[in-house]
């Protein structure tokens, strides 16, 4: 249990399970409160379950819920202070992560529901690749708005490089900066992260029970990497043979494997979409494969890619170029093969496999190193919003990016619910429609119609160290390239493609996009 004391009287944790009850008294807890509401989860204990066990060993409960991603009301943050004041302590407070029951704890301790600033023109969520975008192509358009990004973390990630840093060819440093440098000039920096939306007030709720008020709000806080929804994996990751290109922090390990391995098995693996990048998996494998290739080391090695998706890529175009390169590095291909469970130190991966009788059944393999990529779903905060469409994504229109219901929102990035790929590039071709549908409905744009995102996406396949397949589409897995064909023809392995992921991207991603410079990323508009 993952106890956190936030005063003398009161701490929180995450959801609990009735067997915990008694451990809490030990512990010298006198009374629970819950508030995260019955029913929330599947496989959540509910209130009653909780009380059961509490009363068996003499602690009292409050129930107090309060719905996810919805700002507290003032009666949620009375009825928290009294169950504060009134319960005998010390007290533990549970919701699903903690985080509601600390921001109650905070509006509670102040005596009040968050206090309402004046409101920014532009808030923006998230100061990752989609919401400096943003912000730096609407500054292009008018240098002299009033935003604000609302970002908690202090480094910024330039994530497609991390695939090559598994693959031996970039510095993981060269794939970090800081985030306060990367704030556009004028731009106000909220270091906070936002705990709910309030729409009928224009408000977002900080964490730590701020309000900020907007007049647009732009939704760009990327995606969640759900490692822990397959058993064991987070404490296997770094070691025994178990890495992740999706980390900053393993891509290292990725190369540092590949480099010492001389034979045996090795296992790559691919979750259910959407994901991001959704070729980074296979990436992996190809990089992999040309090295010990190159080292002489692939006739002793088995390759196996089990993809929980039944094709080897979404855009069927592209699948031929993909194929020959799994013939040319032996792989073999296991669809519908779903991880859910790994023993690093035993080296064992445990995979459901779904059957064409609508049955699934255990697989189990041995590894000697396996590439891991987890699943990935919308940030709790998102999911659980007025702003989340059936699937947990921001709900918006996919071709001008405005919320489908809700006045003055945008979304773009991977936590955007249209069918587009998860990628850098889809957010370089989304950041000038939000940038100008916005200041359209500010009446601030020059009178155009509203700007279209096409549902451009890409993905730098890299089959062999200085070759990439240079996926480009668009919605509905339309091939869509950006370049003549004597230049990179899409549909064959390409040096210039190379080139251009190796050593032009990251320029055009740290000089071009994140500064309001769009290049090849001109919006077009409604005719
Ligand atoms: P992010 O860049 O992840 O940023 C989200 C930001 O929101 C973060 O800074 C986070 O701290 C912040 N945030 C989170 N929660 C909150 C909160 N509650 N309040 C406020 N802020 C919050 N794309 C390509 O185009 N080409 C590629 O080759 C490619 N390869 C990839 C390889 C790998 C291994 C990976 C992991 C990704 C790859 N991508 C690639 C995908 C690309 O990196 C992402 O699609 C892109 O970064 C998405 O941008 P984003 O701004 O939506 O999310």
């Amino acid at each position: 249990m993952d106890v956190k004391q936030l005063s003398p009287r009161l701490s929180v944790s995450p959801q609990i399970a009735a067997a915990d009850v008694a451990t809490l008294a030990a512990q010298g807890f006198k009374s629970i409160i819950v508030n995260r509401p019955d029913g929330e989860g599947a496989d959540q204990p509910n209130f009653a379950e909780i009380k059961a066990a509490a009363d068996t060993v003499g602690l009292a409960t409050v129930y107090a819920p309060i719905a996810s991603g919805i700002a507290p009301s003032s009666d949620s943050v009375a009825a928290f202070a009294r169950a504060m004041a009134e319960l005998p302590g010390p007290v533990l407070a549970y919701c699903r992560s903690g985080a509601r029951s600390t921001l109650l704890f905070k509006l509670a301790s102040d005596g009040q529901t968050p206090a309402r600033a004046a409101a920014h023109d532009i808030v923006i969520v998230g100061g990752g690749t989609a919401g400096i975008a943003v912000a730096a192509s609407l500054l292009a358009r008018r240098s002299n708005l009033d935003i604000a990004i609302i970002e908690p973390a202090d480094e910024h990630f330039y994530q497609p490089g991390w695939t090559m840093v598994g693959g031996g060819v970039f510095d993981v440093a060269s794939t970090r900066r800081a985030e306060a440098d990367l704030i556009p000039a004028g731009v106000k920096r909220i270091k906070a992260a936002v705990a709910s939306f309030d729409p009928a007030d224009h408000s977002v709720i900080l964490a730590d029970g701020g309000k900020i008020a907007y007049k647009k709000l732009i939704v760009a806080p990327g995606l969640t990497l759900n490692w822990s929804a397959i058993e064991g994996l987070e404490e296997s990751l770094g070691q025994n043979g178990v890495t992740s290109n999706y980390r900053y922090d393993l891509a290292p390990y990725t190369w540092d494997l590949v480099q010492k391995f001389k034979g045996g098995k090795a296992l790559f693996t691919q979750p259910g979409m959407p994901i991001k990048c959704a070729g980074a998996p296979q990436k992996a494998i190809y990089l992999s494969c040309d090295h010990w290739l190159r080292q002489g080391d692939l006739k002793n090695i088995a390759v196996e890619f089990l993809n929980a998706g039944p094709v080897l890529f979404g855009v069927p175009d592209y699948v031929p170029a993909l194929m020959e390169y799994i013939r040319k590095y032996n792989v073999a291909l296991s669809f519908g093969h779903n991880l859910f469970k790994i023993d690093g130190p035993a080296k064992t991966a445990w995979f459901k496999r779904a059957n064409a009788d609508g049955s699934s059944e255990i697989v189990e393999r041995k590894f000697d190193m396996i590439h891991v990529v987890p699943p990935q779903i919308a940030p709790d905060f998102i999911r659980s919003s007025p702003l989340a469409n059936a699937g947990g994504w921001v709900d918006v229109d996919p071709a001008t990016l405005r919320h489908k219901s809700l006045a003055d929102i945008y979304s773009l990035g991977d936590a955007m619910g249209a069918t587009n790929a998860k990628t850098m590039a889809a957010a370089r071709k989304q950041a000038p429609v939000v940038a100008e549908n916005v200041l359209k409905d500010m009446a601030l744009g020059v009178g155009k119609a509203d700007a279209i995102y096409d549902g451009y996406g890409s993905c730098p396949l890299t089959v062999e160290r200085g070759k990439i397949v240079l996926a480009e589409f668009g919605y509905g897995g339309k091939r869509n390239p950006s370049f003549p064909k004597w230049l990179i023809d899409d549909l064959k392995p390409s040096r210039a493609a190379w080139a251009l992921k190796a050593h032009l991207l990251p320029s055009v991603y740290w000089q071009g996009m994140l500064k309001g410079r769009e290049w090849m990323a001109k919006p077009s508009f409604a005719k």
